[in-house]
């Protein structure tokens, strides 16, 4: 496996086929990565016999048979059960040095070193929920064993679930899990309040919970696809003396940006003890 990873008609094996990997699995297909080239690997029939039926892939309960059919290794089970997985798979990975990507929240590249053998070319990723839309966010980390192409390559996958951003140390994917990881449930919890309080306004649960839903999707596409920042939106959206600015004037003197600061410190805190 020494020669560069350059096409996305690489062999690639997911360990783990569970809701994350069929994430990529699907945007991988979408995208048109060939698939006789993916396999996937799980315990029980019933997620395999799932697996092949959805995507049409191979699957396998044999995960050094993966392993050894394939260039990039993406490691897709749960945390909990990292080690044990890595360290049974590391006589196969030395032999083959594929590219090895992992999902799992919390494992550093330090660990997955250790479990998997040295010399391994290792990406740490972080996506999110909204990539079972394609909708995702991922922050990824590479060790210095990952060459350009490798690089690219893992861009190809992740950009099939959604936007992808490189940090440069390995510390800032705790910043990531505190903005795109946590930041889901931030804006589910804006969502339910509004909706809460549009009811307690006198609108019937349904309407409060459509305009809700609408007014954030439209907020974020604006935000996305604007070449102002989001300050200058709310800027031009606050007419002096109007209702926005009555809203905005009552979160801020009710500290909302001082909460949003502690909540993310919170969430990275907690990231780095989880690690
Ligand atoms: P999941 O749906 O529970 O999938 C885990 C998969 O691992 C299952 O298919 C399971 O097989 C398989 N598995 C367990 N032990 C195995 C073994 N020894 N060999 C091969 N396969 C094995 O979990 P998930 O939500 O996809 O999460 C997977 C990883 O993604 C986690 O590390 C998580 O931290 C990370 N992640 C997830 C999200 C998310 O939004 N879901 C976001 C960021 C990161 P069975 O089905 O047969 O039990």
């Amino acid at each position: 496996m020494s020669e560069p990873i350059t096409a996305s008609q690489q062999s690639i094996a997911f360990i783990g086929a569970g809701n994350m990997a069929s994430s990529i699995i699907g945007g991988l297909i979408d995208n048109g990565w060939a698939k006789d080239s993916i396999t996937a690997t799980a315990r029980s029939e019933e997620t395999r016999n799932s697996v092949s039926h959805r995507f049409g892939i191979q699957v396998t309960d044999d995960n050094h048979q993966a392993v050894e059919q394939s260039d990039i290794v993406v490691l897709c089970v749960k945390p909990q059960v990292m080690k044990t997985v890595l360290l049974d798979l590391a006589p196969t990975l030395q032999e083959t040095k594929p590219l090895l990507i992992s999902v799992a929240a919390g494992i550093d590249l330090a660990s997955l070193q250790k479990w998997g053998g040295s010399g391994l070319p290792i990406v740490r990723s972080m996506p999110n929920t909204p990539s079972l839309l394609r909708s995702g966010a991922s922050g990824l980390f590479a060790n210095e064993l990952v060459n350009e192409s490798q690089r690219s390559i893992t861009d190809t996958i992740f950009k099939a679930v959604g936007i992808v951003l490189w940090v440069q140390d390995e510390a800032r994917i705790d910043t990531v899990i505190a903005i795109s990881g946590s930041g889901p449930a931030y804006y589910f919890l804006f969502m339910e309040a509004m909706t809460e309080m549009g009811v307690k306004l006198g609108l019937d649960q349904e309407t409060a919970k459509q305009l809700t839903l609408q007014t954030a999707l439209g907020a974020a596409k604006m935000a996305v696809y604007s070449d102002v920042d989001a300050k200058e939106l709310r800027r031009r959206v606050t007419s002096p003396g109007g209702t926005t600015e009555q809203a905005i004037k009552t979160f801020q003197a009710g500290g909302l940006e001082q909460l949003v600061e502690q909540a993310m410190k919170a969430a990275s805190d907690r990231a780095a003890e989880m690690t």
